[in-house]
């Protein structure tokens, strides 16, 4: 045991992490008390006083093979003992093995290359300089209901205004129509989101694109799944405007709708640039952007250093988390436990009025709350109050979306059909009277 003291009780975590830790960190409690968690194991969790939960969430779809899983835990203590780090300015055969088990994961017929990074943000930064360059043109287009980081550059590409800090953000961005059926303006025509799309391109930009990006479904806003048809025909605007796509998979990768690798095969488009992060490394810190060798090559003359880039430890359990997506089935288990957990969401929505809308793709799962299913009015403080009950209950949810309505579950990916009952459970008990 290292030698580190730890104080486990109570009021001295809440205490001390009040006391210490900056306002900008300190403002992400979603509770009315503050939950505190000592260990996991798979998709369950303990807080510190003994309480098991089932992980709903994954620390925000991070977990994704499971807390504390095994195979990952050896790989990245057989690295640590050897080297806990090495810079790129020296070779090391962990994360170029990695490198290439990934680029494996991608469709065929395109060359795919790939640069570490250490967070979804700072990939998607280098995603950007990436389209800017290869492109010679500035102007992006995003998705209003975004969420892409918290960098300067990934938070100008974030459409939800609460994301935005009250700071010069970057120019030449263009938030476009959010294609939604549920919410969005155009309702389910996916013709008019399109057709806004050459609307901006002609009114808003120099009529040149660096590119596109989306997430293939929506993650902290609100599990917003891109409806068929829009990504492909809009690509095509994007191209033929001299921009590329990149496609931000940092929560629906990794096997997780269930049905394909990445969410963006669900739509018939080869992506010049792809994000990843959060479930890539299990916890540990790993991002990285794939891109078509062509498209990175064009950053060859310049130098994009991040110091942890490529680190030996966080590839190996990069290297783990893919070996276990695959040992233990992980993309199915999600299509097939997915699929129950939405049987149970679309029963609850025929039970309770409260639920305007389920949105369900394999583990990326939600529940929409309004207080009148016509007027779709969004019910925030009725959907705060069965958030509090769902802990109660011992399920982690989350509270998502820009009009925090919007209950959105997205668990590790080892989650089991035995868990399913727990689920419908507590949530019929969170859901009582409303
Ligand atoms: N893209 C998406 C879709 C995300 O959900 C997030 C993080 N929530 C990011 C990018 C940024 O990742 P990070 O927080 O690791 O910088």
């Amino acid at each position: 045991m290292a030698d580190l003291d730890i104080d486990w009780s109570t009021d001295g975590i809440i205490g001390r992490r009040d006391r210490h830790y900056a306002a900008s960190q300190r403002a992400f409690v979603p509770y009315k008390t503050p939950l505190i968690f000592s260990h996991g194991e798979r998709q369950y969790l303990w807080d510190e006083k003994g309480k098991k939960y089932l992980d709903l969430l994954g620390m925000n779809v991070c977990i994704s093979v499971g807390h504390a899983h095994p195979t990952v835990t050896r790989a990245v203590e057989e690295q640590i003992r050897q080297l806990q780090h090495c810079t790129t300015m020296f070779y090391h055969p962990v994360p170029a093995h990695f490198a290439e088990e990934l680029t494996a994961r991608m469709p065929k017929g395109q060359d795919w290359v790939v640069h570490f990074t250490n967070s979804g943000a700072e990939a998607i930064d280098l995603a950007l300089i990436m389209a800017q360059t290869f492109s010679g043109n500035i102007d992006m287009l995003a998705l209003r209901n975004a969420y892409h980081g918290a960098t300067i550059g990934a938070q100008s590409l974030t459409g939800i205004s609460s994301f935005r800090h009250d700071i010069p953000l970057l120019g030449g961005i263009h938030h476009i129509a959010n294609p939604d059926p549920y919410r969005g303006i155009f309702g389910d025509d996916t013709g008019a989101y399109l057709a806004e799309i050459d609307r901006t391109i002609q009114y808003a930009t120099p009529g040149k694109l660096a590119g596109l990006i989306v997430e293939p479904i929506q993650g902290y806003g609100g599990i917003v799944e891109l409806p068929r048809g829009y990504l492909k025909a809009a690509v095509r605007k994007i191209r033929d405007s001299g921009g590329i796509c990149i496609i931000d998979e940092v929560q629906s990768g990794f096997g997780r709708t269930g049905d394909h690798f990445w969410g963006f095969e669900d739509h018939d488009v080869l992506p010049e640039v792809v994000v990843m992060a959060k479930g890539i490394g299990n916890g540990f810190p790993l991002a990285a952007v794939v891109a078509r060798r062509d498209v990175a090559e064009s950053l060859a003359k310049k130098f994009f250093f991040n110091t942890y880039g490529a680190s030996p430890m966080a590839c190996a359990a990069g290297r783990a988390v893919l070996k276990v997506i695959d040992e233990e089935k992980l993309q199915q288990n999600s299509k097939r436990v997915g699929a129950a957990l939405k049987s149970v969401l679309e029963r609850l929505h025929q039970k309770y009025e409260i639920i305007g809308e389920v949105r369900a793709h394999g583990l990326m799962l939600a529940v929409e709350l309004v207080s009148d299913r016509k007027s779709k009015m969004p019910a925030a403080k009725e959907t705060t109050e069965i958030f509090e009950r769902t802990r109660e209950n011992g399920i982690v949810v989350s509270k998502s979306g820009a009009n925090r309505n919007i209950l959105r579950m997205v668990p590790p990916m080892c989650i089991r059909m035995e868990d399913v009952a727990w689920v419908e459970e507590a949530l019929e008990r969170s859901f009582a009277g409303y």
